[in-house]
């Protein structure tokens, strides 16, 4: 199992703390939650899932391993994975759009009272998780980027509390910022290439559009040299 973790994932495991009940959810094959059963982090787990493939490959590899008493598999939407009663206190999301994460916490929103934390990692659109944060009461309380296969990815860590971002916070993560990290720049030097190519791309009546991707261009020069 072990081996089969990717880089990924295990920073998002460095983010579970000590003898949580996880609630992992869109867990595909369970990779994440028998990483922490097995490291000796968590004893109990459910692991999410609303796709019957991943569910049943889920399934599959919790009944392989020797851990089938420490991790429930549900076929379920988002947060429906869990009750109440089920007293789990951190939810991990990996792997998905920072809209769908978001949308997955909106829909789900009254039973996150009882959560600790939060350990999210969107593959994009992270600002529109950290807006949602924001918005319900969640603050966050590190962030970390990281690099793998020429990808680039946040984890969003929250708990419960206010914290108001600025903008610029929201964009590119307060913490992350603050840090600076070799692979912060490369993600935001990348992207102010990829912008650059598309605003050569639209037509100079397109004026507002112009403008716009122009603004995102600034900003990510903006922050990036504030610490240079
Ligand atoms: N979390 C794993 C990871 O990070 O490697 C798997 C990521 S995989 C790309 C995303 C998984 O989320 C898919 O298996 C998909 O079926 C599942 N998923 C998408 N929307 C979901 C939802 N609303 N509720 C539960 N699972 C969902």
């Amino acid at each position: 199992m072990n081996q089969k973790i990717s880089k990924r994932l295990k920073q998002v495991a460095q983010f579970v703390p000590q003898d949580a009940r996880l609630v992992d959810v869109g867990s595909d094959h369970a990779y994440l939650p028998l990483f922490l059963v097995e490291s000796g982090v968590i004893r109990y787990a459910i692991a999410g899932e609303v796709v019957s493939g991943p569910y049943q490959s889920a399934r599959q590899n919790i009944q392989d391993s020797i851990y089938r008493d420490c991790i429930e598999v549900r076929l379920a939407d988002g947060l429906a994975a869990f009750e109440e009663e089920d007293q789990m206190t951190v939810i991990t999301i990996a792997g998905m759009g920072g809209r769908l994460i978001a949308d997955i916490l909106e829909a789900g929103k009254d039973k996150l009272r009882q959560m600790e934390r939060l350990v999210l990692q969107p593959n994009n659109r992270e600002s529109d998780v950290r807006a949602w944060l924001e918005r319900n009461d969640f603050q966050l309380v590190a962030e970390t980027i990281l690099e793998e296969h020429g990808k680039f990815y946040e984890i969003l860590v929250a708990e419960p509390g206010r914290k108001e971002l600025t903008a610029i916070e929201r964009q590119f993560g307060p913490y992350l910022v603050q840090e600076m990290s070799q692979d912060f720049q490369q993600k935001w030097k990348r992207e102010a290439v990829k912008l650059q190519r598309a605003l050569y791309q639209i037509p100079a009546n397109h004026t507002m559009e112009r403008t716009r991707m122009g603004e995102k261009i600034r900003q990510i020069k903006e922050v990036l040299d504030v610490s240079q």
